[in-house]
């Protein structure tokens, strides 16, 4: 689950994390009052207006803007309040249709007193899975694509492999405030920022954050101007508080639909939908109807309880891609019987009425022999298999 940058800069704020303050508004009344409390505090008409979307590259898309003064926060808010933010993460990209600003972030200038003696850092927090622990990748080199960086100037990019059973020491933190070119007050500050944001990253069950650019401030701050945070799904039920801050509108609605019937659902670009049970299964059918020529629709794993009213949903959620032109349902009997699962089908393509594609059904495991003969036998415009191999060349006839 990913978090916006408000949502995320609290939690950073939490743990001890110097922030780039602002505050959240949904329309433009609201930016305007944002605006007025933070020119109390810092003193300074000066402030940025920040699209709040799940996606980065904004300030390339006109989604981040310096106001200098209330009419330039009224502009700006009414701008981006509203818009279709393209930027090169929103769905086709630049040339895409973008994504609906329902936010923005009224923020301080973070870059005052002294802009041009400002640094931009990159630094960020993941899971390296080759190493099997935590690593903070980091450079000098903030601010813009880190992608690029790493392509172009490999040497700039740094990495502290973290020891899951020691943690984070603290020369670690200390190198690499080092390795950022930092000393004295700014290595002090570089050093509590990297601790905290570690704390931060365990203490959220993270799986990834990324604070670029992390500024230097020409007066030896060092302040969180950006911040993606994404979650581990798994770990929510330990964080009621963050799961609560899930933002539906920046889902895929599908996928939200299926979530909420507890199906591990997520969309893909092809013509053939999948209702399988277990993970694994789900992969290997993915790659069959590859073979045969057809391109997943879905991964769609049922989990154990294949029953009619579970089987109905996973339907009429694979239906809802239009680019679906048959089903493919792979179900392995072991704990759940084949024939359960038949009749379970036979149910929801009743109660459906017209299911407009042609569907395939292997069912294998207990009961299977039992299984097909129903389906065979129900009349319904289903195609049985037993082996995979049979499905998928069904698969093929009927996309002929
Ligand atoms: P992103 O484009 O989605 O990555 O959004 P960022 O939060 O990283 O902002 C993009 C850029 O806007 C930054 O790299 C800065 O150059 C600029 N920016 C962000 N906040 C401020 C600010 O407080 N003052 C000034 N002058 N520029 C800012
Ligand atoms: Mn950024």
């Amino acid at each position: 689950m990913n978090l916006h940058e408000y949502q995320g800069k609290e939690l950073l704020k939490s743990y001890g994390v110097a922030i780039q303050e602002g505050y959240v508004a949904n329309n433009l009344d609201e930016a305007v009052e944002a605006y007025e409390k933070l020119r109390e505090q810092t003193k300074s008409d000066f402030a940025v207006v920040k699209a709040q979307i799940h996606a980065g590259g904004r300030g390339k898309g006109g989604g981040v803007k310096l106001a200098k003064n209330l009419d330039d926060l009224k502009e700006h808010a009414g701008n981006i309040l509203g818009m279709m933010l393209k930027t090169p993460q929103t769905p086709g990209g630049m040339e895409g249709p973008g994504k609906l600003v329902r936010k923005v972030l009224v923020a301080e200038d973070a870059y005052a007193p002294d802009f041009d003696a400002c640094k931009e850092y990159y630094v960020s927090i993941l899971m390296d899975r080759e190493r099997k622990c935590n690593v903070i990748i980091y450079s000098t080199e903030g601010g813009m694509d880190i992608e690029k960086v790493a392509e172009e100037t490999p040497h700039l990019v740094h990495k502290e492999y973290i020891d899951p059973t020691l943690g984070l020491q603290g020369f670690q933190a200390r190198k690499v405030a080092f390795n950022l070119g930092l000393s004295g007050q700014a290595m002090k500050q570089m050093v509590k920022f990297i601790s905290n944001l570690y704390k931060a990253f365990l203490g959220a069950d993270a799986s990834l954050f990324e604070i670029n650019p992390t500024l230097h401030t020409g007066d030896d701050r060092i302040v969180a101007v950006d911040c993606k945070v994404t979650l581990d799904d798994n770990a929510l039920f330990r964080h009621k508080d963050l799961a609560e801050l899930r933002d539906t509108d920046e889902e895929d609605p599908t996928e939200v639909e299926a979530k909420a019937h507890h199906l591990n659902y997520v969309n893909l670009d092809g013509n053939v939908g999948c209702m399988v049970n277990g993970a694994g299964l789900a992969m290997a059918t993915m790659d069959i109807i590859k073979l045969s020529g057809g391109e997943p629709a879905n991964f769609l794993d049922v989990g154990g309880t294949a029953d009619a009213a579970r089987v109905e949903q996973a339907f009429r959620i694979i239906l809802k891609d239009p680019e679906v032109k048959a089903i493919l349902i792979n179900i392995f009997g072991g704990i759940v019987r084949c024939d359960r699962v038949a009749q379970g089908v036979i149910d929801a393509y009743k109660n459906m009425g017209n299911i407009p594609v042609p569907i395939i059904v292997r069912l294998q495991g207990t009961n299977a022999d039992v299984a097909k003969k129903m389906i065979d036998e129900s009349g319904l415009a289903v195609h049985s298999a037993i082996q995979l191999q049979e499905a998928a060349d069904l698969v093929k006839e009927v996309l002929a």
